[in-house]
């Protein structure tokens, strides 16, 4: 367990603080600085497409830190609002379009889609090579026989936020406590690719506390407000929390928050609602020895690493 003070890593209270938005800054300096070698090299920057249909607000604010993030890392980004009402074929006939298009490098497409288009069919029209968010069942295919090529964003950056942090990986028992295809199910892949002994926990698993007490490293995605608990967590256990859930009543924060509830409360004066990861954060933060943080976690890295899989399918598509 790191307990050394390094650049991203910073103390609060007993557990240490895993800073997603240091890292992530770091990781897109990265990034930009080889895109500036890309460009001069192929007389073009990589480019994004984003594709998102109808009007969820969550799925807006994503869309546009995305197209943001390409703006600060030197990366061309075209963002394809479609409304509410497009047909499956419809959206299908874009997605040809973008992967017939030479100069397109990453394609996403912001889920969830509306009801009545199949997530499913559109993931899997999406070329395997432009297919930055990983989601392909291609994709999926080559990071579960260890020759991954494009890793899904977000345990992508769970295991950046473990590595930069001197987390030692190899040898620890880690829990994963979530098995979507997008986070928990990956996350897992990843830590047994990098050498931790791995259980994976779900809705079925009994006696949860039991299993999670086990593991020197955490990773939490289920979202639960607050679900995991001080009584979860080995005494020094790393702790990611890549939950993120609206906490609105100002009881639940002042219980959630501790010491930081009277920040968090005006948050929610101001903004109508604080965000919170899925791990308690005052009850971890006195069991843990990292823990990392909701906002300025693993949401920050999320983003860092889509930035990372565009310029690599850029390099990939130009050989
Ligand atoms: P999801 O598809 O709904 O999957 C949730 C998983 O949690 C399922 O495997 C479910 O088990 C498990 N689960 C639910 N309740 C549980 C419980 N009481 N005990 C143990 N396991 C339980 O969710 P997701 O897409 O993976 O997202 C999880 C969280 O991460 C959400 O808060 C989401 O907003 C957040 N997220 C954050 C980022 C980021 O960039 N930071 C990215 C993606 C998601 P079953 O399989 O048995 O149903």
């Amino acid at each position: 367990m790191a307990t050394k003070q390094n650049s991203t890593l910073t103390f609060s209270r007993r557990a240490a603080r895993l800073d997603g938005a240091a890292l992530a800054a770091e990781i897109k300096r990265e990034v930009a600085a080889e895109v500036i070698n890309f460009t001069q090299t192929n007389n073009r920057r990589p480019c994004l497409a984003a594709v998102r249909v109808g009007d969820d607000p969550a799925s807006e604010v994503y869309v546009r830190n995305k197209i943001r993030a390409c703006d600060e890392v030197g990366i061309g980004s075209e963002h394809h609002a479609l409304s509410g009402s497009t047909s499956a074929s419809e959206l299908l006939d874009l997605v040809q379009s973008l992967n017939t298009r030479d100069e397109v490098d990453g394609i996403l497409v912001q889920m969830p889609l509306p009801g009545g288009i199949d997530e499913a069919s559109i993931i899997d029209s999406v070329d395997p090579e432009k297919d930055v968010d990983g989601f392909h069942p291609i994709n999926v295919g080559r990071l579960a026989i260890g020759r991954p090529v494009f890793v899904p964003c977000t345990p992508a950056g769970v295991l950046e936020l473990l590595k930069r942090n001197k987390i030692p990986i190899s040898g620890a028992t880690a829990c994963v406590v979530g098995r979507s295809q997008i986070v928990g199910h990956p996350t897992a892949e990843l830590l047994l690719q990098n050498n931790a002994t791995v259980t994976i926990c779900h809705s079925r698993t009994q006696d949860l506390k039991s299993v999670t007490r086990q593991a020197d490293i955490l990773v939490v995605a289920i979202g639960r407000a607050g679900f995991i608990g001080g009584d979860h967590i080995k005494p020094g256990a790393a702790v990611i929390d890549v939950g993120m859930n609206k906490v609105t009543d100002g009881e639940a924060a002042i219980e959630l928050f501790g010491e930081d509830a009277e920040r968090r409360l005006s948050v929610i004066k101001k903004r109508g609602y604080t965000l919170v990861g899925d791990v308690h954060p005052s009850q971890a933060d006195q069991i843990a020895g990292a823990r990392s943080p909701v906002p300025g976690g693993v949401g920050l890295l999320t983003v860092a690493m889509l930035m990372r899989n565009t310029l690599k399918a850029a390099k990939m598509r130009t050989g």
